[in-house]
C-alpha cells in the first residue's frame, strides 16, 4: 500500500504507474491524479498550441494588394539606381505576375519579358510577357 502525494489517499501498488527512477519502484502520484494532470496539461499544451497557431497566422497573413504595391514602390524606387538589364528583369518577375500565356497573341508561350516602350522601365506597367514570335515582332517595331 502506498499513499498518494496528490490526492492523500492510501491505495494498492498496482493503482500507481510503475517508475524505475524511484525507490519504490511506482510514482508518487496514483494513476486517477496522473490522469487529471495529464488531462490538465494537454488543455494546457492545447491553448498554448492555438495561441501560438493564432499569432503565426497573425503574423504571416499578407495582405496581397499592400505586398504589391510595396514592391512596386521599392522598385521605382531603384529606377534611377543604374541597374543592368537581368537587374531590371528580374526586380519586374519578383512584381509582375506571369501569365498563362502571351499577352498578345493569347497563344502561345513561353514567355519572355519585353518592355512595351523599350524604357527598361523599373515600372512593371512597363512591361509585358510576350512568346518569342510576338517578342521579336514587338522589337522589330
Ligand atoms: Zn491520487
Ligand atoms: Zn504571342
Amino acid at each position: 500500500m502506498k499513499q498518494c502525494y496528490e490526492c492523500k489517499e492510501v491505495k494498492e501498488l498496482s493503482e500507481f504507474y510503475s517508475n524505475k527512477a524511484r525507490s519504490d519502484g511506482v510514482c508518487s502520484r496514483c494513476k486517477a491524479c496522473d490522469k487529471i494532470r495529464n488531462k490538465k496539461y494537454r488543455e494546457e499544451h492545447k491553448e498554448y498550441f492555438m495561441q501560438k497557431n493564432a499569432k503565426y497566422y497573425q503574423d504571416n497573413k499578407i495582405d496581397h494588394g499592400k505586398y504589391m504595391k510595396t514592391l512596386r514602390e521599392k522598385a521605382m524606387e531603384k529606377s534611377n539606381s543604374g541597374l543592368t538589364t537581368s537587374g531590371i528583369h528580374y526586380h519586374i518577375k519578383q512584381i509582375k505576375e506571369k501569365p498563362e500565356m502571351c499577352e498578345r497573341c493569347y497563344k502561345s508561350k513561353p514567355l519572355e519579358l519585353a518592355s512595351i516602350n523599350h524604357t527598361y522601365s523599373l515600372d512593371p506597367l512597363e512591361w509585358i510577357y510576350l512568346c518569342r514570335s510576338c517578342h521579336i515582332a514587338s522589337d522589330r517595331k
